[in-house]
């Protein structure tokens, strides 16, 4: 079969899906993944002649598209701050909205260590890793742990440092069971589940039906369950100058800045993502 005709083989089941442009974007993803042609490539050669096996890789992406299957999950990985990560079904695909808080973590770092000190950080619910990763590529003399409750997030979080070269210390916690942490740290981080069940109606089905419930959802009734129990811990594992990060749910950051107020962290300060939503949350124990 010809380039042009896996092409059409591919998007037409998916027209009423997925936009149009996302059709044209998974069939361009995954011709570079199975293909290794670039766009100009495929455009200047649509007669090129594609093997049997190249097209077998191709239905199985389609079937899976059609069940609305994230992209991510059938190419096994995903970029995230100029880093390659490997994800499954047992990892949250990482989001640019977490691509801002690490961003937000190394500017305030670039900004205020100047001095030739380690710098202790703890992430909290890792998941693939990505946060403690980029970190730990980024950050000049840092120690990077993490932690996550899921063993399988775990696993891939070690694979992906490895595959990076970072060196990122992983241990199992249930956070909500936990008395205390390893350590002190100079920094705590946390991206935890933060989408109430209230709203789900907004999700698109790729998020419903196949990230892991346990990294996203928490219960109407308490949505702050995880800030509340981290800042608890935060307050006996922090360095005396030490600073608190989370990312947020848009629509909870004046709870969280009560909540944090009240748990004695100052110095608090909140952060819009690029659609102007409150999106991240910066705050330390010293006045
Ligand atoms: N920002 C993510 C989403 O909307 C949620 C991440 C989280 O719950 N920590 O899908």
């Amino acid at each position: 079969m010809t380039l042009k005709e896996l092409k059409t083989d591919f998007q037409n089941p998916l027209i009423g899906l997925y936009p149009s442009e996302e059709i044209q974007s998974f069939f361009n993803i995954l011709s570079e993944e199975y293909l290794r042609l670039s766009r100009i490539e495929m455009a200047l050669n649509p007669e090129r002649i594609i093997s049997e096996e190249a097209s077998e890789k191709f239905q199985r992406a389609l079937l899976r598209l059609k069940n609305h299957e994230p992209i991510q999950y059938i190419l096994g990985e995903t970029e995230f701050y100029g880093l390659l990560f490997k994800v499954n079904s047992n990892t949250l695909i990482p989001r640019p909205e977490t691509e801002e808080l690490v961003e937000f973590i190394i500017s305030e770092q670039k900004l205020t260590a100047q001095n030739p000190q380690l710098t202790t950080i703890l992430d909290i619910g890792t998941g693939s890793g990505c946060i403690a990763i980029s970190l730990a590529k980024n950050l000049f003399n840092s120690k990077l742990s993490a932690l996550d409750i899921s063993n399988e997030a775990l696993k891939i979080a070690q694979e992906n440092a490895n595959l990076n070269n970072a060196e990122v210390e992983f241990f199992q916690v249930d956070i909500l069971k936990t008395k205390t942490l390893p350590k002190q740290y100079d920094i705590i981080v946390s991206n935890p589940p933060y989408v109430r069940e209230l709203e789900k109606k907004q999700m698109q089905q790729n998020v419903l039906e196949y990230e892991p419930e346990s990294a996203l959802y928490v219960s109407n009734e308490d949505p702050l369950l995880f800030y509340r129990t981290i800042s608890h811990l935060a307050k006996n594992h922090l360095r005396p100058n030490g600073k608190l990060f989370f990312e947020i749910n848009e629509y909870l950051s004046e709870e969280l800045n009560a909540l944090l107020n009240s748990e004695g962290f100052r110095n608090i300060v909140i952060k819009k993502d690029i659609f102007g939503k409150d999106r991240m949350i910066k705050c330390s124990l010293n006045e």
